[in-house]
C-alpha cells in the first residue's frame, strides 16, 4: 500500500495499467497533431497580420522635427562628390549599425572624370570682347556658396578640348530642334552649340549637337522654365526671394543614359578592382559647360539679326529674339577634365527576415553640391527609416521578408553605384528581390507624384489614401494628388535616377516618388551650390513635413511588401496600362495590321486573366484575415498553399518581360516594356521595341518586337490564368 510516506519514486516505477498506457498514447498523439497543427498552419508572419501594427507604428514614429536636425548636422558635412567623401559613406554605415542594421560598404573603380579647367569668350576675329565668369555667386546668407571645397560648374564625363567657332541657338536641342534647324540650311558643323535646359536629359543635347558635326555645346538655364517667378515678374531672386538667381548654374552628367548607366568602360559587368575593361562607351567626344543666364546673355544677344527666328524657341530673358544664328561674332570654349578610375563606396545595409526574398530601399548619397534636395532629402528619409525600422526590430518586430537598405555613390555622374551593384548581385537580385523603392529628391517642390511598375501603383494609391497631405491636413495625399493632377495616376519609369538597374536590367517591380516643383513654387536651383540647407529651410520644405510624408509612404509601402501574406502587387494595372500603350501605338493603320491585331487580342486577354487573378488575390487577403481556430489547422494550411502559390507568380511576374539580348541598339536594356527614351532619356517609352520600329519604319523589327511581346504577354497570361 502506498501511503504518505511513500517515496513518489516509486510510484512513477510502477508498471503502467492498460488505461494509463493508453492515456499515454492519446497524449502523445494529440501533443503530435497540436505540433503538426503549428508546423503546418504555420506560426511565422507570413499568415498573421503583426505588420498592420507595425506600419502605424511606424507613420506614428516618423519625426519630421529629426528629419531636419539631420538634414542640418550630417548633410551638411563635407563635399558629396561621387568617390569622394569616404567619411559620409563610413559615418552611414555607423549609423546603419546604430539604429540596428547589419551594415557593409562595398567598392567599385569607376572611370570618370574631375574638372581641372574651364574658359568660355566672346571673341570678335582674335580679340576677346567678353569672357563668361563660370561661377555662382558667393552668398553671404548661405554658407555652402561660400566654402572653398565648392565644386566647379562642369559636366560629368564631358569631353576636354578647346575650340572656337560661329554660335548657333538650338533651343532645348531635342532631336527635333536640330532636325529643324538642319531644314532651314543651317549647318552645325564646328559650330559652338548653345542650347537651354528642359525637354530632356542633357547628355542627349550634347550627343545630338556631336552626331551633326558640331564643336561644343553650352547649356544655360533659362527664366522661362520657372513658371513666372522670375525677377522679371517683379519677384527678387534667391536669397532674397524665390526666383533663380542668374548666376545659377545646373551642373550634371552628359553621359548617354538611354544607351546604358553604370561605369563606361564594363557595360553589363561589375567594375570591380580588377575587372576586364573596355574602351569607354557611351561618352561624348566634343566638350561641354553648364553655364547661368548671366552668363548666356552676351552670347545669346551676339545672335539677334542672324538667321530665322522660331515662335516656339522664345526663351523669358530680355532684349533676346532667341535667333538661331549663326552668329558673326565667334565663341571659344575652352574645357579640361581629368579621368581616371575612381573608388565608388555603397553602403548596404539588412535587417533579415525570415526567409531570404528581399525588399530594397535605396537613395543616393553623392552629390554634384552639397545638395539640399538632392539627395539630401532622399538621404535624410532614407536615415529616418533606418531609424524607425531598426526601433521596431529592437522591440521585437520581425520581417517575414528581408528588409535591405542601399545607400548608393555615383548616382549622379551616371547611376554608377547602383548599377554596378545590380550588374555584380545580377543573379542574386533576379532570384530574391520583390520590389526596389527608390528615393532620390524627396522634396523640391510642393506637386505629387510616382512613377512605378504598375504591379505597384494599387499599392501606392492605397498607402497614399492613409497619409494626410502635408500641405493641406485636411485631406490624405492621394486626395492632393488626384486634385492636382486631374487624376492620381503613378506614371511609368524612365531613367534619371538608382531604379533603372532593378526595373530595366533586372526586371525587379520599382518605384519612384517625390514632391517636385510647379507652377507657383519657389524655383528649385537644380544642380546649383543654391540648392542647400538655406533654400530648403527658407524656401523649400521649411518644417519637413513633405519629407515625412514620403518617408510614411515608402516605409508603409516597405513594410507590407515585407510583411503582408499576400504580395500587394496588383496585376490588372500592370495588364490594363500595357494593353492601353499598345493600343495608342498601334491603333493607326500599320504595315502588320493582322499581327498588331493579334498582340492587341492577347494583351485584351491578359486584362480579362488579371481581373480574375486580382480578384483571387483580394479574396485570399481577406481569408488571410481570419483567424482560425487551431483545430482547423487543415483549412489553415490549404489556405497557405494557396497564398504561395499566388505570391510565386506574383513574384516573378516582371521577370518574363525581361529579354536577355536587349533593346535594339542598346542591348544593356532588357525589359521589353519599360526604357528611358532614346530622345528624352529621362522619360519612359512604353514597348520602346515597338515604338522605335514605328518610327523608324522597320517592318522587321517591328514584326519581331510584336511577336516577343505577344509571347511574354501569353506566358503571362497563362500563369495567372
Ligand atoms: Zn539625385
Amino acid at each position: 500500500m502506498t501511503s504518505e510516506h511513500t517515496p513518489l519514486l516509486q510510484a512513477v516505477e510502477q508498471t503502467p495499467r492498460l488505461t494509463q498506457k493508453i492515456a499515454f498514447y492519446i497524449g502523445t498523439g494529440i501533443i503530435a497533431i497540436v505540433v503538426l497543427c503549428v508546423v503546418l498552419s504555420g506560426s511565422s508572419s507570413n499568415g498573421d497580420l503583426g505588420y498592420i501594427q507595425a506600419r502605424d507604428d511606424l507613420v506614428d514614429a516618423i519625426s519630421s522635427k529629426r528629419i531636419g536636425e539631420l538634414t542640418k548636422k550630417i548633410y551638411l558635412d563635407g563635399p558629396h562628390l561621387a568617390g569622394q567623401n569616404e567619411k559620409l559613406a563610413l559615418w552611414t554605415k555607423d549609423k546603419f549599425e546604430e539604429y540596428g542594421w547589419e551594415a557593409e560598404v562595398e567598392t567599385y573603380d569607376i572611370w570618370l572624370n574631375r574638372p581641372v579647367d574651364h574658359s568660355v569668350a566672346l571673341l570678335d576675329g582674335d580679340k576677346i570682347i567678353h569672357e563668361l565668369s563660370l561661377e555662382e555667386d558667393r552668398l553671404e546668407v548661405d554658407e555652402t556658396t561660400t566654402r572653398s571645397d565648392r565644386v566647379p560648374t562642369f559636366h560629368g564625363y564631358s569631353a576636354s578640348g578647346n575650340v572656337t567657332g560661329q554660335l548657333v541657338y538650338a533651343n532645348f536641342g531635342r532631336k527635333r530642334d536640330y532636325d529643324q534647324l538642319v531644314a532651314r540650311g543651317i549647318d552645325l558643323k564646328n559650330k559652338v552649340v548653345i542650347v537651354r535646359y528642359g525637354g530632356l536629359f542633357r547628355g542627349l543635347k550634347v550627343k545630338f549637337a556631336e552626331e551633326l558635326g558640331a564643336s561644343a555645346v553650352l547649356i544655360y538655364s533659362d527664366p522661362a522654365e520657372d513658371n513666372g517667378i522670375t525677377e522679371k515678374n517683379g519677384y527678387e531672386a534667391y536669397p532674397y526671394g524665390p526666383a533663380r538667381n542668374p548666376s545659377s548654374v545646373q551642373r550634371g552628367s552628359v553621359q548617354d543614359l538611354a544607351f546604358h548607366p553604370g561605369d563606361p568602360t564594363t557595360p553589363g559587368r561589375p567594375s570591380v578592382p580588377g575587372a576586364d575593361r573596355d574602351e569607354p562607351d557611351g561618352i561624348v567626344s566634343i566638350p561641354s559647360i553648364p553655364i547661368s543666364y548671366r552668363d548666356a546673355l552676351p552670347l545669346l544677344k551676339s545672335l539677334n539679326g542672324h538667321g530665322p527666328i522660331f515662335g516656339e524657341w522664345q526663351g523669358d530673358l530680355t532684349d533676346v529674339d532667341y535667333a538661331t544664328g549663326p552668329s558673326d561674332l565667334l565663341v571659344n570654349v575652352y574645357n579640361e577634365q581629368v579621368y581616371d578610375f575612381i573608388p565608388n563606396r555603397n553602403v548596404i545595409a539588412r535587417i533579415k527576415g525570415e526567409i531570404d526574398e528581399e525588399v530594397v530601399i535605396g537613395n543616393h548619397r553623392d552629390a554634384w553640391i552639397i545638395g539640399g534636395a538632392d539627395p539630401n532629402s532622399g538621404s535624410v528619409v532614407t536615415l529616418e527609416l533606418a531609424r524607425v525600422f531598426g526601433e521596431l526590430h529592437k522591440r521585437g518586430w520581425k520581417p517575414y521578408r528581408t528588409l535591405v537598405l542601399a545607400s548608393w555613390d555615383g548616382e549622379e555622374y551616371g547611376l554608377l553605384g547602383s548599377t554596378e551593384h545590380g550588374e555584380d548581385h545580377a543573379e542574386h537580385i533576379k532570384k530574391k528581390a520583390l520590389a526596389y523603392l527608390n528615393c532620390d529628391m524627396c522634396f523640391s517642390g510642393s506637386r505629387f507624384g510616382s512613377e512605378a511598375s504598375p504591379l505597384l501603383s494599387k499599392i501606392i494609391y492605397e498607402v497614399t489614401k492613409g497619409i494626410s497631405n502635408p500641405f493641406n491636413e485636411t485631406q490624405s495625399v492621394f486626395e492632393g494628388w488626384d486634385a492636382q493632377r486631374g487624376g492620381a495616376v503613378t506614371g511609368y519609369l524612365g531613367s534619371g535616377s538608382d531604379y533603372t538597374v532593378f526595373q530595366d536590367y533586372l526586371g525587379v517591380p520599382s518605384l519612384d516618388m517625390s514632391y517636385a516643383a510647379q507652377a507657383g513654387d519657389n524655383v528649385y536651383h537644380y544642380h546649383s551650390n543654391y540648392d542647400s540647407y538655406y533654400w530648403m529651410t527658407h524656401f523649400g520644405d521649411v518644417d519637413f513635413k513633405a519629407h515625412s510624408a514620403i518617408a510614411k509612404i515608402i516605409g508603409s509601402i516597405a513594410i507590407e511588401l515585407v510583411g503582408s501574406p499576400v504580395i500587394g502587387f496588383s496585376v490588372e494595372y500592370y495588364a490594363a496600362g500595357i494593353k492601353r500603350v499598345l493600343e495608342d501605338l498601334l491603333s493607326n493603320p500599320n504595315e502588320l495590321s493582322h499581327e498588331s491585331d493579334a498582340l492587341l487580342d492577347v494583351a485584351d486577354e491578359l486584362v480579362k486573366n488579371s481581373k480574375n487573378f486580382d480578384a483571387q488575390l483580394d479574396q485570399l487577403r481577406e481569408d488571410a484575415k481570419t483567424d482560425l481556430p487551431w483545430y482547423k489547422f487543415w483549412q489553415k494550411y490549404l489556405l497557405r498553399r494557396r497564398i504561395a502559390a499566388a505570391n510565386l507568380k506574383l513574384f516573378y511576374l516582371e521577370r518574363e518581360f525581361i529579354y536577355d539580348e536587349g533593346l535594339d541598339g542598346r542591348n544593356w536594356y532588357k525589359h521589353m516594356l519599360f526604357a528611358p527614351s532614346r530622345y528624352t532619356g529621362y522619360a519612359g517609352q512604353v514597348a520602346p521595341g515597338i515604338a522605335e520600329a514605328l518610327e523608324d519604319h522597320d517592318v522587321e523589327k517591328l514584326s519581331k518586337w510584336i511577336s516577343i511581346i505577344q509571347g511574354a504577354i501569353s506566358r503571362v497570361s497563362n500563369i495567372i490564368e
